[in-house]
């Protein structure tokens, strides 16, 4: 229910996942700061999209464009025009929401569009009903002035997407890296946008990071990539332990496509925050040749394809997934959080909390935990923890009883735990205690890092 994500809010704060943003000063409005631990996880993610999307395979490269581009390219891809919300206030409470947000959780809830549109949906702050404004077009764009002067001359834009520094770069990666269609150029990085109503934690951020990839087809094999890249992009999280129970796609309504997508379809999570059960995880849309052929135009560089075998010219077609960092881990965390139980000092059964979170993007790998804080049993544990920290990250605590510890790093998505007891000192070996069946097997101090290397992928 929708207190879970409460729950997740509450655990990431107190254990260092993501913090409210500038708290000392009162908070800043939806944004967010990653922790310690959530750095880790994080960066984890990022580098499972990047290994399944772009090292693992030869027909996809990477690139890293800057942030804020030309503002041309924003005028030709469409976005200064197009890039806008709909926005509607509530006369009776002041509130601002997006009117097809508002239209679409009716539809959820009900079955079906609201017949008169705003004026059949009540407030969902204060009630009332039909005290909606007319909804009027917001533009999605944040943006910025460069240089000392503030005139319309010196206006730029942050990247509402990291696509567009992947079409201008298109001619460039296909001359330097000797790769032809079918072929993929991937980012990841920072985006931005001026969202009417950030909120639900990390979900929706005016400052987000993104995860995409164009990958160029030739017009008429566009619709079988998408096909593909549907299938490939549902696998990486189930792969990665999420539960299909939780997930669904969404097919985007003809008429409701952005101007550049001939099909777009989304993976979305059960988030079940109040209000709406499903929110979009990520989407898979055939943004065609609109792209590749208004930079052409806008530019006047001819941005296509030369099949030097076929004697053919054409500008490829474009299937993109793309993903939310953000959307993402906050999935991940929901999806891995079980309450179950687990027996304590005096093998009475406790609840615990545990984060089942799949090993390749837990943040700590392993914890070394001394059985006790001992002159001879602490500087054994933390040589040993320095030996595997040179191949993984992992946590050293002695501080108070050994259960409370295992609890600790349970609630973290720990995969394991390896204590450090006064029999270590005779056998030269470590009890490890794995996170999910709790189950403990003795291991020799020469057998350790091969044991954890053989069960901690990626
Ligand atoms: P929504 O309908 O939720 O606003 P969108 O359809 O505009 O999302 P896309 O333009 O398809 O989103 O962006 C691709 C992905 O980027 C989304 O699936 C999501 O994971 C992520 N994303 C987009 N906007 C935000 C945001 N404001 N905060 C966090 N992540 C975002």
């Amino acid at each position: 229910a929708a207190d879970k994500i409460d729950t997740i809010v509450s655990l990431s704060k107190r254990r260092g996942f993501v913090y409210p943003c500038s708290e000392i000063y009162g908070g800043q409005k939806a944004a967010w700061d990653y922790g310690p631990l959530g750095v880790e996880m994080k960066e984890n993610l990022k580098r499972q999209w990047w290994r399944y999307m772009v090292t693992s395979r030869e027909d996809v490269v990477g690139i890293d464009s800057s942030v804020i581009l030309a503002p041309d390219v924003w005028v030709a891809s469409g976005h200064v025009a197009t890039f806008s919300d709909p926005l509607t206030e509530c006369t009776s409470c002041h509130k601002r929401y997006r009117a097809d947000h508002l239209e679409e959780a009716y539809e959820e809830k009900h079955g079906k569009p609201p017949v008169n549109g705003l004026a059949d949906l009540n407030c969902p702050n204060c009630g009332n009903k039909g005290t909606f404004t007319e909804p009027k077009q917001f533009s999605g764009l944040l943006s910025t002035h460069l240089g000392p002067t503030q005139d319309s001359g010196s206006v730029a834009y942050l990247r509402p997407e990291t696509a567009q520094g992947i079409f201008t770069n298109f001619g460039q990666v296909l001359q330097t890296s000797r790769k032809k269609p079918p072929f993929g150029i991937a980012q990841m990085g920072k985006s931005f946008r001026n969202e009417i109503t950030p909120g639900n934690f990390i979900f929706r951020t005016r400052e987000f990071e993104q995860m995409e990839m164009e990958f160029f087809v030739k017009p008429g094999e566009d619709e079988e990539w998408q096909q593909y890249w549907m299938d490939q992009r549902w696998n990486w999280y189930t792969d990665l332990g999420m539960r299909e129970e939780n997930m669904r796609w969404f097919e985007h309504p003809k008429e409701k496509l952005s101007h550049y997508s001939k099909r777009t379809a989304d993976i979305e999570y059960r988030f079940r925050f109040g209000g709406s059960e499903w929110g979009e995880l990520e989407g898979v849309a055939n943004r065609t040749d609109y792209d590749l052929k208004a930079h052409s135009e806008a530019s006047g560089t001819d941005l296509h394809y030369h099949d030097q075998e076929a004697q053919e010219r054409w500008t490829p077609y474009v299937i993109e997934p793309a993903a939310g960092v953000g959307r993402a881990m906050l999935a991940f965390l929901l999806d891995a959080y079980v309450e179950d139980e687990a027996p304590n000092a005096k093998g009475v059964m406790e609840k615990r909390t545990v984060m089942r979170l799949d090993h390749r993007l837990a943040p700590v790998k392993a914890a070394v935990l001394p059985l006790s804080r001992n002159a001879q049993l602490s500087p054994k544990a933390k040589g040993l923890a320095a030996d595997l920290r040179k191949n993984w990250n992992i946590e050293f605590d002695d501080a108070g009883a050994i259960g409370r510890r295992y609890r600790r790093q349970d609630e973290i998505g720990t995969p394991f735990c390896v204590t450090v007891d006064f029999d270590t000192l005779d056998d030269n070996a470590v009890t490890v205690r794995e996170r999910d069946t709790m189950k403990q097997e003795r291991v020799s101090l020469d057998q350790i890092q091969a044991y954890l290397g053989a069960r901690l992928l990626g």
